[in-house]
């Protein structure tokens, strides 16, 4: 009996209701086509959740998505399996989305196949792929367990690049990777774009590694974007106290390695985040407006946003 009572309390356990967190706040983002978009934030800051609503494989509590000018919320089936395919996730930990039963070469052609996109030999196409993501075909009969995080990645660039996708939202995809390795990829990542014409977001806690492979830097805290600039623009003139606090922690250049434990005190638990602008207690310029009123994103020179009343001047 007491089992019984144990197992229904477990119930009403899991049954309690979760608190609403609101990973994203009122974010207004937009990615042209051709152009790498770095997403930088602490983890916990949202950006994940972000990725995903991005790539269309988390549907947005509030507001609209749109791919290619249309609101993905109307979209034909077809069209939305088109978008669907155009979009690949590229995340951190190759492993979780490797079949560890699969070969690589199955790996590789099993989504194509299941379209209908393989006109010819099944084998061929693996080749081509892997190929495009560095990866040896010679090893295309073995299973993911016997490579090295690198060559796993690799396969799971190849797995992306296969259903010919133009657009690929990246979710911290080197940061697992030695640091010589994350270089290699990175490399990988800019010769794709420039052979296929593609697209990226690139999420990313590395200041360095975004630098590097970014046309422009959205930079998020708790849930917000708090500046948006072309890559050269924030480097050159950060505004918000945020981004100016990350980059006075990141030494230039460094693919890798870099954090930012540095920045004066904790991030506050997206759970309840602080009032007005969520970084007021931790901003050096904290005035009395910005522990109750949020600071609106504005232009502060061209193609340059930022979200900081000291703008108000
Ligand atoms: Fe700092 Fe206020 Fe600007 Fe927020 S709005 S970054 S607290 S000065
Ligand atoms: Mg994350």
């Amino acid at each position: 009996k007491g089992d019984i009572a144990d197992r229904i309390a477990q119930r009403l356990k899991l049954a309690k209701p979760k608190p609403v967190v609101h990973a994203v706040d009122s974010v207004d983002l937009s990615i042209r086509q051709g152009e790498v978009l770095g997403l930088v934030g602490e983890s916990g800051c949202g950006k994940s959740t972000l990725g995903r609503v991005v790539a269309g494989i988390l549907p947005p509590s509030e507001g609209d998505l749109y791919w290619k000018g249309s609101d993905r919320s109307r979209l034909s089936f077809a069209d939305l399996k088109a978008a669907d395919l155009a979009t690949q996730m590229i995340f951190q930990n190759p492993m979780a989305a490797l079949n560890p039963r699969m070969t690589v070469e199955d790996i590789v052609t099993e989504a194509p196949h299941s379209h209908g996109m393989i006109p010819g030999d099944r084998r061929a196409y693996a080749d081509r792929y892997l190929e495009m993501a560095g990866f040896d075909p010679a090893m295309k009969r073995r299973y993911p367990h016997q490579f090295s995080g690198g060559q796993r990645q690799r396969v799971n660039i190849a797995r992306a690049l296969a259903v010919q996708p133009e657009f690929l939202v990246c979710d911290e995809s080197v940061a697992a990777l030695d640091v010589s390795i994350q270089a290699q990829v990175i490399n990988l990542f800019m010769d794709l774009r420039e052979q296929l014409d593609l697209t990226y977001l690139f999420v990313s806690h590395d200041l360095g590694v975004v630098e590097h492979i970014s046309d422009r830097v959205a930079i998020m805290y708790l849930g917000r974007i708090v500046e948006e600039a072309p890559v050269e623009e924030v480097y050159a003139r950060p505004n918000h106290p945020y981004t100016r606090a990350l980059l006075s922690e990141v030494p230039r250049i460094e693919v890798g390695k870099r954090k930012f434990e540095a920045i004066k005190g904790e991030l506050p638990s997206p759970l309840d985040p602080p009032k007005g602008c969520h970084f007021h207690p931790r901003c050096p310029f904290a005035m009395d407006r910005c522990r109750s009123e949020v600071p609106k994103i504005r232009e502060v020179a061209s193609g340059h946003r930022s979200a900081c009343h000291l703008n108000d001047g």
